[in-house]
């Protein structure tokens, strides 16, 4: 089956439910290498998409993601705000209709460069990209292989996870934990968690 309309607002109240579950964790991993406002800003953010997908009658996979980029832009302040936002606008973009495995692929691709076209961040600088880019790669990978989208979703968390782990012995290069220089090393990422988050419930809400 093709990701279709339901199935991406379903991702996005996941998502939202989430991330409030997570709050704290978040907001703990921010605090040890940031500001300690990760979980709240994520909170913040998805509490409003909320609100804007209650009034919504979306017609495509897209126009539930665009508008959840629009409003995480305009309701984020930190980084995570623009760069989550940038990404689900360019996946909603990149969905104009049902997506099959290999189109949802090139999708959430399209997501991972608008972050990196707006963070500048490559792989190994400590960020969600470093969570990002293996979701994306066993994602394709696995929908290449003619898998169904559960098992491409799945792979994609399993990835994003690993990612997230990585994190913890990198020196930040990016963003406010790169301050902190050497002292951000032992920490995991609180943005690549958020990532894992993110394809983690695509996942669970693609299994039925
Ligand atoms: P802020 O750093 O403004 O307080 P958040 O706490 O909401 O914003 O988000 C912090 C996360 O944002 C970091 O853990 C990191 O993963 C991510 N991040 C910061 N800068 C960048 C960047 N340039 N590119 C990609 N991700 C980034
Ligand atoms: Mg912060």
């Amino acid at each position: 089956m093709d990701f279709d309309t339901p199935q991406a607002e379903a991702w996005i109240r996941a998502i939202a439910a989430a991330v409030e579950k997570d709050q704290s964790r978040l907001t703990e991993l921010d605090s040890a290498i940031g500001d300690g406002d990760h979980g709240s800003n994520l909170n913040r953010g998805f509490a409003a998409v909320l609100t804007t997908l209650d009034g919504l009658r979306p017609d495509s996979p897209g126009a539930v993601l665009t508008k959840t980029g629009t409003t995480l832009i305009s309701k984020v302040g930190g980084a995570s705000g623009p760069l989550y936002g940038k990404a689900f606008r360019a996946i909603g973009a990149a969905l104009p209709g049902p997506a099959d495995p290999a189109a949802l692929a090139e999708a959430l691709s399209a997501g991972l460069d608008a972050i990196r076209l707006l963070g500048k961040a490559d792989p190994g600088d400590k960020t969600i990209v470093d969570a990002w880019t293996p979701a994306v790669a066993a994602f394709r990978a696995t929908a290449a292989t003619g898998a169904p989208l559960p098992e491409a979703a799945t792979a994609a968390a399993e990835a994003a996870e690993q990612g997230a782990r990585a994190t913890t012995p990198l020196q930040a290069r990016k963003g406010r934990a790169s301050y902190l220089g050497e002292r951000s090393i032992g920490h995991q990422d609180p943005g690549a968690t958020s990532t894992a988050l993110i394809f983690r419930t695509l996942a669970t809400t693609l299994t039925p």
